[in-house]
């Protein structure tokens, strides 16, 4: 067995042992391979071992990856990162879903961008920060619901749920309360969503836990989880 493919395991079996041990069943959770700046050929050796679904942060890096493995058709792209006005156009195009939506001036880009491209609307979630002044990305709790209304009304868009990154500590009582938190909020937009008669089956995605935190984020309701290090090994810092 590859490295690769003995911390693929490992991390299936982690994400496994913390759904039963929160009574959830294994299959409801989806597992993003965080590949940014990792190598095309480290995206193509982990998809052979059946993984799909790849999130990347830096767009121009992205899409030289996309580009290299367009091959591979059925990989499924993830923006994960903050986005910069002047970036909507490429992620709109090249993206299959975008995570970490703050405003809605963003969101009305990636909308109007995704029809002039003629694709079906961009599946998105809108990023909450739940660690206060500790954290600079994503809108506040309170803004979340005004944000999460305003993407649900746009076109080119399809509003799916709340992405959460708390601040790293090693308390897991900590991490609990602030993964808890944003599924409060996911919790909030769906009770809106029905409220004002929108279909509200699609508000399924709760976007949270990493390589160190997967356990409480699983352990709150976790639906997608954004793994890196633990699958591809330690990253190169960033020059
Ligand atoms: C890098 C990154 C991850 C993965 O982090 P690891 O600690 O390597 O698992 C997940 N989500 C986001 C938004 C990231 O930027």
């Amino acid at each position: 067995m590859t490295t690769l493919e003995a911390r693929y395991r490992a991390v299936q079996q982690r994400l496994r042992q913390a759904a039963l041990a929160a009574g959830r069943d294994p299959g409801q959770l989806r597992l993003l391979a965080v590949s940014k700046t990792f190598p095309p050929d480290a995206v193509r050796a982990l998809a052979a071992l059946g993984q799909t679904a790849f999130g990347e942060n830096y767009v121009q890096e992205a899409q030289a990856k996309i580009a290299a493995l367009e091959d591979l058709p059925a990989l499924e792209w993830h923006f994960i990162g903050p986005i910069q006005s002047n970036k909507t156009g490429v992620i709109a195009r090249c993206f299959d879903w975008v995570h970490s939506i703050e405003r809605e001036a963003i969101a009305e880009r990636l909308s109007r961008q995704r029809l002039d491209a003629g694709l079906a609307p961009l599946p998105v979630c809108i990023q909450v920060n739940v660690s206060g002044e500790a954290s600079k990305h994503g809108c506040t709790p309170q803004d979340a619901r005004a944000l999460a209304r305003a993407v649900g009304a746009l076109p080119g868009l399809a509003l799916r749920g709340v992405m959460a990154i708390p601040e790293p500590t090693p308390d897991t009582e900590v991490l609990r309360a602030r993964f808890a938190q944003a599924a409060r909020v996911l919790d909030a937009v769906r009770a809106d969503a029905r409220a004002s008669g929108a279909d509200a089956g699609r508000l399924d995605t709760l976007s949270m836990g990493m390589s160190a935190d997967l356990e409480p984020a699983v352990a709150e309701g976790a639906t997608i989880v954004r793994v890196g290090s633990a699958l591809f090994g330690a990253r190169p810092a960033r020059a």
